[in-house]
């Protein structure tokens, strides 16, 4: 398993995007706007894992809600893994809850799914999976 990206809750892709871009000297990726979490997503590439950066488009977003209640800063973090629906499984038989039983689909096309935070001492993790790696 190795990390795939770290997601950063912001209010504004705007203003956090140039930060991040100053900070790693290189360019954040198109917006990319998904659907499922309502959020707006901006990548930026590192020799060994991403950035994520989220800005919630509905009050309803998962991300607009965090900010809410814990303002901005590290959302998530993300590992990719083989099989994503048996590390969820065997994750989950081990006894952690799970938020999502089965993947969903996030940014750039990749199959995630979050594990829920009152059982990984409130660290948000995610796992992800490049969509069609089994077809
Ligand atoms: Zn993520």
């Amino acid at each position: 398993m190795k990390l795939a990206h770290i997601g950063i809750a912001v209010r504004s892709l705007n203003d956090s995007a140039p930060v991040f871009e100053k900070i790693f000297n290189t360019n954040a990726g198109e917006k990319e706007f998904v659907e499922e979490q309502k959020v707006n997503v901006r990548k930026i590439h590192l020799e060994n894992c991403d950035i994520e950066l989220l800005e919630g488009t509905d009050p309803e977003s998962p991300i607009s809600k965090y900010i809410e209640k814990k303002g901005e800063g590290i959302h998530h973090i993300s590992f990719e893994v083989e099989g994503i629906q048996n590390k969820l499984d065997e994750v989950s038989k081990g006894g952690i809850k799970l938020i999502n039983d089965t993947p969903r689909t996030g940014a750039d096309n990749m199959l995630v799914a979050f594990l829920h935070p009152k059982s990984t001492n409130s660290v948000l993790i995610e796992f992800t999976e490049e969509k069609n790696r089994n077809i």
